[in-house]
């Protein structure tokens, strides 16, 4: 009998069928939403095992049988028969198959990546290129982000990260990387660090566990948005980097784009380049080093997140400009982002600050 939420009407809940021909299986699923899209579906085919995850709003949909070998409200999930034979059944029922609980309630699921290469952004950090398992369909939402997990000496460990796109816009796309095959962390290695360690070890190769999609970013904050400001420190930068691509890319209103880069050294900053480059070819986008600890000769902004530097850098570009502030970077830096901007005057609907 299918799990269904107390205020919920039985013909709102989604249901699935299925159908065969000589070579395939069709799952379908009826969402009975209108807007979904390939971000809300998660799939995994493993060993047999198919495990199909549906977001709707703030619930979960889960089908999840095994035996296996964007449209209007209907997701299709098809499957190559292996063998030319009829199917009796779509397949034994699993853990919570057919079940729609709160997003909250499902509790993360994993698949093993394999390590394929690691490469120097800085000095401590380094961009991971994972392989998804090729019975996956997992999409990571702009601002959203996945942990990692893995066993150390008996003992699982679990930290956040914010998937990245493998260059910051699409005219630097490497067309054979960017595809949906693979999943990319830009990740800072802290040598006394818990967990960072263990991934600087991680041979290629060798596996990690990378979970479901979560975060508190909405596409639609993003929506009439004409002015939009990113604050970042150190590797806070992580979820700016699709922030930006999708602003870039996917927004009719917006003016500027103005990026304020907070960083010890000049040996810090990252993808320093790449930011540089976007500015030369896009003219609403403007980036600013803000260095902590400079060394000799930096001739750019100097100091920590301040009012001094926020009441300088936010700034309409008219006087009623639709505005978001994103910030993100070590708590302390966020925290008094947030204070220094709510006392300029800006509202929390126009700051989002990414956390887990
Ligand atoms: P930890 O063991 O947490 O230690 C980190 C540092 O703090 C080390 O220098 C350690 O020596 C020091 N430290 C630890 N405990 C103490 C203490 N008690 N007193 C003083 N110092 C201490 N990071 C990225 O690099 N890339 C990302 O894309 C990314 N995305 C994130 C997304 C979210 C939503 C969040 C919340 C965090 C994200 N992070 C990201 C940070 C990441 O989750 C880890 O916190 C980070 O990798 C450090 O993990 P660690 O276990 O190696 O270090
Ligand atoms: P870092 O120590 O190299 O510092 C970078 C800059 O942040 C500094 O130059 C300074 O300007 C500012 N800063 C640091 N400490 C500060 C403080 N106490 N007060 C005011 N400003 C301060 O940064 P890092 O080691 O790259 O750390 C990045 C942080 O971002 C981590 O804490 C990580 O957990 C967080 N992060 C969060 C997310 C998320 O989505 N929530 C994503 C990525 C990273």
């Amino acid at each position: 009998k299918k799990k269904v939420p107390d205020n919920y009407s039985k013909e709102a809940v989604p249901s699935y069928d299925w159908f065969q021909t000589d070579g395939s299986i069709t799952v379908v699923i009826y969402t009975k939403q209108k807007d979904m899209n390939s971000e809300l579906v998660i799939a995994d085919l493993q060993e047999r095992k198919l495990r199909g995850e549906l977001i709707v709003k703030d619930y979960s949909y889960l089908l999840h049988l095994v035996q296996v070998s964007e449209k209007v409200g209907k997701v299709e999930f098809v499957l190559k028969k292996k063998e030319i034979l009829s199917w009796k059944k779509l397949g034994q029922p699993l853990e919570s198959h057919n079940s729609f609980v709160k997003r909250t309630e499902r509790g993360l699921y994993y698949r093993k990546c394999r390590l394929l290469s690691k490469t120097n952004v800085s000095h401590d950090t380094q961009l991971f290129c994972l392989a998804l398992p090729l019975g996956t369909h997992l999409l990571v939402p702009v601002g959203h982000h996945v942990y990692l997990r893995q066993t150390i000496t008996g003992t699982e460990i679990v930290k956040p990260y914010t998937p990245v796109p493998s260059f910051l816009v699409s005219t630097f796309k490497n067309p054979c990387h960017d595809d949906q095959l693979h999943i990319f962390f830009i990740i800072k290695i802290y040598p006394s660090g818990l967990f960072t360690p263990v991934l600087d070890a991680l041979q290629i190769g060798e596996y990690i566990s990378v979970s479901n999609p979560e975060g508190n970013f909405m596409k639609s904050q993003m929506e009439d948005v004409e002015d939009l400001f990113l604050l970042a420190g150190g590797t806070g930068f992580t979820p700016m980097v699709k922030l930006l691509s999708y602003a870039l890319t996917s927004s009719n209103s917006l003016r500027a784009v103005k990026f304020m880069f907070f960083n010890k050294t000049e040996d810090d900053i990252l993808w320093r380049n790449q930011l540089e480059q976007l500015a030369l070819n896009d003219a609403r986008f403007e980036v600013q080093f803000v260095l902590s600890e400079p060394k000799k000769g930096w001739k750019g902004k100097e100091g920590k997140i301040s009012s001094t530097l926020l009441s300088q850098f936010v700034k309409r570009s008219k006087c009623d400009s639709k505005v978001l502030i994103c910030i993100c970077g070590p708590p302390p830096f966020t925290e008094q982002g947030i204070q220094f901007l709510q006392d300029l005057g800006y509202s929390s609907k126009e700051i989002h600050c990414f956390t887990a």
